[in-house]
């Protein structure tokens, strides 16, 4: 059976969202633990109960709607995403996967239908980071992935802690009411990327979550009068860093798929007249296979240090931050296929290069996701946008994942 959500009323809750922390450029100003946090929170919940769920609260602030099922005692079907935003975000960065869920819940209500297992949806607390960093941290929590010490003591610029702030706005509930025992979970969310909306795909089925290397390199070379110093003599550290970055970005028309961006630099003294002597910038490499990430994080390293050679400058290599790729769950992303497949959607395979709640939920119960379309790719901007027909696929990929993962 295919069912399909009721696209007026999902709309009609996309459009409530959209209105909270609104700004001026259609986007949303809703950070993590403000005012406007706290009436999103307050409505949401008393949707969750016209949805006839069961609402809890956790100690991150993280709200379950539960609806119960037919087995008693048995572990959840957890679904969702986060309320939160970026100071200049979008309205559908994760308010999609919470706002489908609600819808999917109201549909099953519509329809009558009470599944084997018992579902949870879940809007997790501070996935952005954008006023708490790190992100995830209500993921993050639950999963064990961080500690309630470490989350309860992280401060925003302000120097308040994210306790406090949970506290301020009431939504610090209890330990005892965190997730218990899930069977699976799925997020559905937008793409955050343009190969979608490129390739006029409806439903990207995520594989997983690309691994990352970041390489921070530091080039030295010798401060020096522009006028003064004759071009045979120089020791440029910015032109030494300039080729650098291009024989990095040059590797991804060798090695296919190899995401590479230098996105930070500092150069020294930064003076129209002086030759630079300190270059600093970081190469943020991403594949969706971790040996190929591997291999050519070794390969730049060896082509920075003969290109330091050629430009008669030195440099210092090293590796920061870095994770490999996570895979998500082989039968959850069947149930995906198959509600796709149900519903006549086309559908391609692709993995996330941000991080979500899934990532750390991967590391709890068999996780997956569903991407919908981006327009031209834009996300974390008030530009960001998804079209109504696939805001709505989206939500019935969810339905029916869902059904499916929730039948014994
Ligand atoms: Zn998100």
């Amino acid at each position: 059976m295919t069912l399909k959500i009721n696209e007026a009323r999902f709309l009609s809750y996309m459009a409530k969202s959209s209105s909270i922390g609104a700004t001026e450029n259609n986007g949303l100003n809703r950070l993590t633990l403000t005012e406007v946090d706290k009436e999103m929170r307050d409505l949401y919940i008393e949707l969750l109960k016209e949805a006839k769920l069961e609402v809890r609260i956790d100690d991150f602030g993280n709200i379950y709607g539960r609806r119960e099922g037919k087995i008693k005692n048995a572990p959840v079907i957890a679904f969702g995403s986060h309320l939160d935003t970026q100071p200049c975000g979008g309205r559908f960065d994760g308010i999609l996967g919470v706002i489908a869920g609600l819808e999917v819940m109201q549909t099953l209500n519509d329809h009558e239908i009470i599944t084997d297992y018992p579902l949870e949806l879940i809007n997790f607390t501070n996935e952005e980071g954008a006023r708490f960093n790190p992100p995830m941290l209500g993921s993050g929590g639950i999963t064990g992935n961080l500690t309630k010490d470490f989350i309860y003591d992280v401060k925003d610029s302000d120097h308040v802690r994210f306790e406090d702030a949970l506290t301020a706005i009431g939504y610090k509930g209890q330990e005892a009411n965190r997730l218990k025992e899930a069977k699976s979970f799925v997020e559905l969310h937008i793409e955050q990327g343009p190969i979608l909306d490129n390739e006029n795909i409806d439903i990207g089925i995520v594989q997983g979550i690309q691994g990352l290397t970041r390489v921070n390199v530091k080039v030295k070379g010798v401060t020096n009068h522009a006028g003064g110093a004759r071009m045979k003599d120089r020791k440029d550290a910015l032109l030494a860093a300039a080729y650098m970055m291009i024989a990095a970005n040059k590797m991804t028309e060798e090695i296919e798929g190899l995401r590479v961006t230098v996105g930070k630099i500092d150069n020294f003294p930064n003076v129209i007249n002086v030759i630079p002597g300190l270059v600093e910038f970081v190469i943020d490499m991403r594949h969706d296979r971790d040996e190929v990430r591997h291999q050519a994080v070794q390969l730049i390293e060896e082509r920075l240090y003969e290109l330091a050679t050629e430009h008669n400058v030195s440099c210092e290599v090293h590796r920061g931050w870095e994770y490999n790729m996570v895979p998500f769950d082989p039968s959850v992303i069947q149930k995906i296929r198959e509600a796709v497949n149900d519903l006549n959607y086309s559908a391609m395979d692709l993995y996330s290069g941000p991080g979500h709640d899934a990532k750390y939920m991967s590391t709890y119960t068999p996780t997956a996701m569903i991407f919908v379309k981006s327009v031209d790719g834009v996300s974390h901007n008030e530009n960001e946008w998804t079209e109504d027909e696939d805001l709505i696929k989206g939500a019935n990929v969810l339905l029916n994942t869902v059904l499916g993962l929730a039948q014994k």
